[in-house]
C-alpha cells in the first residue's frame, strides 16, 4: 500500500464533497501541534504533503491524500482551537460526527497523543465521538523522542487508562517519532494489515 506515491486529494467542507468510498480509509486526529502533519508527511515519505503549521482558516475541513491507488489518508484538523468561534466549531463537530458515523469505507481512527502530554479533555471528546460513530481508534503516541524513556512510561500509563475507558478503542498504542523514524514502520504495517 505504502509503495505508490502519495498525493493531496481535496479539503472537504460538506459531506457532498467527500471523494467515492472506493477504497480503504484511515483517519487521523489530534489536537493541533501534536504532530499530526509531520507524522503523515513520514508516513508517506513525502515532505510537504500535510501543511507542516495548520492555519486557522483550514481547521474545518478534511484533509484527503491518496496513497497509491488503494489507500486514503484522511486528516481531521480542527480540535483544540480555542479561540474559534462557536458557530465554526458548531459546524466543524456536524460534518466530523456525520462523515464518522457515515463513512462505510473507514477502516480505523488514529488518535495522536502528544507523548510529553497525555490524554487531555479534547482527546477525551473525540474518543467518545468515535465510541459512539463505532469507529474503532487507536492511540499514536507522538514526538516520542523529545522526552525520556521513565516519563514515557508514566505517560502511556495514563493513556492506557483513558483507553480503557471507551468501548472502540483498540488497545495496542504505538510509540512514534516523526523526527527520528520510529514506529513509522510499525504504523504502516498496522494500516496494511487492515485490507
Ligand atoms: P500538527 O499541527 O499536528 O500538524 O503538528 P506539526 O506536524 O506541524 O508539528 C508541530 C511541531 O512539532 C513542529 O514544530 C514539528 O517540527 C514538531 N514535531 C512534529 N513531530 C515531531 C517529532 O516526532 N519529534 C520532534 N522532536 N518534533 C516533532
Amino acid at each position: 500500500l505504502f509503495a505508490g506515491e502519495s498525493l493531496f486529494v481535496k479539503g472537504v467542507v460538506a459531506m457532498s464533497g467527500l471523494p467515492d468510498a472506493d477504497r480503504m480509509e484511515v483517519c487521523f486526529a489530534g489536537r493541533s501541534n501534536v504532530g499530526k502533519s509531520s507524522l503523515i508527511n513520514a508516513l508517506t515519505g513525502t515532505k510537504g504533503l500535510a501543511r507542516a503549521s495548520n492555519t486557522p482558516g483550514r481547521t474545518q475541513e478534511i484533509n484527503f491524500f491518496t496513497q497509491g491507488p488503494e489507500l486514503y489518508l484522511v486528516d481531521l484538523p480542527g480540535y483544540g482551537y480555542a479561540n474559534a468561534p462557536l458557530a465554526v466549531v458548531e459546524k466543524w463537530q456536524k460534518l466530523l460526527k456525520r462523515y464518522l458515523s457515515g463513512r462505510q469505507t473507514l477502516r480505523r481512527a488514529f488518535v495522536l497523543i502528544d507523548s510529553r502530554h497525555g490524554v487531555k479533555d479534547v482527546d477525551e471528546e473525540i474518543m467518545s465521538l468515535l465510541d459512539s460513530s463505532a469507529v474503532t481508534f487507536q492511540c499514536v503516541m507522538t514526538k516520542a523522542d523529545k522526552v525520556k524513556l521513565k516519563d514515557r512510561e508514566r505517560v502511556i500509563e495514563q493513556v492506557r487508562t483513558a483507553l480503557a475507558r471507551h468501548p472502540a478503542a483498540y488497545p495496542e498504542i504505538v510509540l512514534t517519532s516523526s523526527e527520528k523514524g520510529d514506529g513509522i514502520a510499525t504504523l504502516r504495517s498496522i494500516i496494511c494489515g487492515l485490507e
